[in-house]
Formats: structure tokens, sequence, C-alpha cells
């Protein structure tokens, strides 16, 4: 079994008497929370207690490495699984930064692609009983019309809609400068990203399903914005991981959010249907 946090530990012997200006000072902040390590008598963050090597520190390579409850759940297991990565979909969009900078990238690759698969299947089946919902409530029509349009019509648009977000997020949240692992492989940043991009998709689809449910008159305004508003706050998500070495990568990362808004709000335009009434042919049998 994997220790919860794979963090090297140091002990007061090892450490080193003082962290001088001459090292990169981008590397020096804490990759756990961020905290300035400069000029701290060893690398034991005082913020929030994490240690890490000295050597992989100023490497650029130290990072805090927990794997999830998913991780550790038995594959040949579906109720395992299904619950997991509900628990996993709900933690990541309550702190999706977090999966930026504690996703583990050495657990196994397979957990990561259950989570995105499953976590995609449950934001899709949570919106469509919302919109189903929202529909039946605001439009006079019975409820398997409306849970026919919430499922056929709304939901495939909606993944549309994140598909094309993600497009455009997956690069900076895959990059090595802000994982903080020199020489990371394929299969650790796919798992940071399958586990990050869920976290922000249930934001993108779930105001869209909450205002169809609650106003629908917000509802299709919140369609086309929820996507720019999911990628605001991506932006910042990557900027609170990066700390200081957003100078670095901010450039890049801003000019992905930007490719990611333009692509979502390009797909929401040709993709989702301009009124919530369940069309003609859902009758149809
Ligand atoms: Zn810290």
């Amino acid at each position: 079994m994997l220790p919860r946090k794979l963090v090297a530990r140091i002990t007061p012997d090892e450490a080193p008497a003082q962290i001088d200006a001459r090292d990169d000072e981008a590397a020096l902040d804490c990759p756990a929370c961020g905290y300035d390590l400069r000029g701290f008598a060893n690398a034991r963050c005082p913020e929030c207690g994490s240690a890490f090597d000295i050597n992989q520190l100023r490497a650029g390579a130290a990072r805090v490495n927990e794997p999830t409850w998913l991780d550790a759940a038995d594959v040949w297991q579906p109720h395992q699984l299904l619950i997991r990565s509900l628990f996993e979909l709900i933690v990541g969009a309550a702190r999706p930064s977090a999966r930026l900078t504690r996703t583990s990238v050495t657990a196994p690759i397979s957990a990561a692609l259950v989570m995105f698969v499953l976590g995609e299947l449950w934001i899709t089946l949570i919106c469509a009983a919302l919109l189903a919902l929202g529909i039946a409530l605001h439009c006079d029509a019975s409820p398997a019309a409306c849970a026919r349009t919430a499922l056929v019509v709304w939901a495939p648009a909606l993944l549309v809609v994140r598909a094309a977000l993600y497009a455009g997020l997956v690069w900076p949240a895959t990059d090595a400068r802000l994982l903080r692992v020199a020489g990371v492989t394929w299969k650790g940043r796919a798992r940071v990203a399958a586990y990050w991009l869920p976290a922000l998709g249930v934001w993108c689809s779930l105001a869209v399903a909450l205002g169809a449910a609650a106003a629908p008159d917000f509802a299709l305004p919140l369609a086309w914005m929820a996507p720019t508003l999911t990628s605001a706050a991506a932006m910042l998500g990557i900027a609170r991981a990066a700390g200081r070495r957003f100078r670095q990568i901010g450039p890049f990362a801003v000019a992905c959010c930007v490719i990611a808004i333009c692509a979502a709000v390009l797909a929401a335009n040709l993709v989702l249907p301009d009124r919530f009434e369940p069309p003609i042919w859902v009758y149809v049998p």
C-alpha cells in the first residue's frame, strides 16, 4: 500500500544551513502551498508543514504526490469505481487547483482513465437529471419527453462544450514546470489532466443545469458564460499552482486559456439548443 504522502522527509542533520539568494528564486516556493521558502534554515514549509529534499526543490522537481481514494480501488469492482469516482469528482470540484499540485504522477494510469470516463458520466447524469427537472417545471411536456430532451439534446451538447474547453486547457495542466517534476512521463501528465479536467467540467455544465432547474431565463445566457467563467477559474488555479513560476509559464497558460474560451463559446453557439421546449421529434416513438 502506498503511503498517504510520497514526500521526501529530511532530518535536521541533512537540512541545509541556509537557502541562499543564488538559488533559482522561482524554484524555492513550497510545491504544496506556494509559500516562499527562501531564507529558511531547512526545506520544511512553515506554512503547511510539508518537507522536501532540498536538491529536488532546487532542481524544480519537488512535488507532493498524493494517491487518491480512487487510485487504491480494485478496477474489477464496478461499485467501488462508481462510488469513489463520484467522491473524487466532488473533492476535485471543491478544490480544482489541488488536483494540479497534489495528484500523484506515479500512481497507476488506469485509475486516472476511470476518473475521466466515470467523471464525465457522472457530470452527464447529474446535469441531465437537473435539466429534465428544469424542462418539466418550465415547459408543458410529459416527464418522458423532458427526460429524453435532457439526455438526447442537452447532455451531448454540454459534453461537446466541455470537450472544446478541455482541448485548450489540457496543455498548461501537463506542463512539467507546473507539475514540478523533471522528466515527467506522459502517464504522469495524463493522470493530472484526467483528474483536473472533470473537476472543472463539473462547474462548466452544472451551472447551466442548475440555471435550468431554478430560472430558465438565466440558463441560456449561462450556457455561453459558463465556459468563460470556468476557464478564468482554471487560469487562477494554474497561477496558484505555479506560484512564482507563473512568470515562466504565464504567457503560454494565458494563450491556452484564451483558445479554450474561444473553442468552448464557439461550440456552445453551434451545438446548444436555443430554447428549452422539447423538439417535436422527441414525441415520435
Ligand atoms: Zn507549504
